[in-house]
């Protein structure tokens, strides 16, 4: 059979997208290389969706799938896609479980934050590790942090979350050749130390 859409990752956007193309009253199939849900799974708790003062990550995901069934989106997860072949008119979209051809695809596969490799960093993602200063930087207040700045959008980002609270954050930043790491590894023997380079400063707690 041909699809009308296959949409490619089944979190927040996938199942959006899947919400949309059902009310619309087209044939769509959803392919998740994991569980349904995405990223969002991982949140202990979430405090920025409208209409929910409060719910965990998982609960999200979970209303987000329920919402897409009710409208009939057709699910698949555990699939991976490994490639798209464009035919024109139709493409096919690869996976293990085999080919699905569509008129067209969505990709809604979102992203992967880079670890920073840290001991423990896996196991505390969510419960005091984060990836997102304005998903969670109002969680840890009133908390010592320790952030590790990448690029200009995530410094700037963290930067006003931490102005924005009045914490008295500590910033490592990643810089272009990674001399932020290299800097908190060289001095991660000492409880708490810091050094300044540029206009950001570097504390390294151990
Ligand atoms: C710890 C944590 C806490 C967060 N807290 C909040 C919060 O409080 N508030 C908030 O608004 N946001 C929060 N976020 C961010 C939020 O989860 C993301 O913005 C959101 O999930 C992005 O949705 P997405 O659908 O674009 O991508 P994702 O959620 O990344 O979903 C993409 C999906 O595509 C799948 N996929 C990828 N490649 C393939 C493939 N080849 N084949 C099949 N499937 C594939 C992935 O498995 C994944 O399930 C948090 C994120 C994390 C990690």
């Amino acid at each position: 059979m041909v699809y009308d859409v296959v949409i490619i990752g089944g979190g927040p956007a996938g199942l959006t997208a899947g919400i949309y193309v059902k009310r619309a009253m087209l044939n769509a199939l959803l392919l998740e290389k994991m569980g349904v849900g995405g990223q969002i799974i991982v949140t202990d708790l979430v405090e920025n969706f409208p209409g929910f003062l409060e719910i965990s990550g998982g609960d999200l995901a979970r209303k987000f799938e329920e919402h897409a069934l009710k409208f009939g989106l057709e699910m698949k997860g555990m699939v991976e896609v490994s490639g798209i072949e464009d035919r024109g008119a139709t493409k096919i979209v690869k996976t293990h479980e085999g080919d699905f051809e569509t008129k067209t695809v969505i990709i809604a596969t979102g992203t992967t934050p880079k670890k920073l490799g840290a001991k423990g960093e896996l196991n505390l993602i969510g419960r005091g590790v984060s990836y997102c200063a304005t998903c969670d930087g109002f969680f840890f207040r009133d908390k010592l942090c320790l952030g590790f700045r990448g690029g200009r959008n995530s410094r700037r980002e963290g930067s006003r979350e931490s102005d924005n609270q009045e914490r008295k954050d500590k910033c490592a930043l990643r810089n272009k050749n990674r001399r932020g790491f290299h800097i908190c590894r060289t001095y991660s023997q000492h409880r708490i130390c810091k050094c300044k380079k540029g206009r950001a400063w570097f504390y390294c707690s151990k």
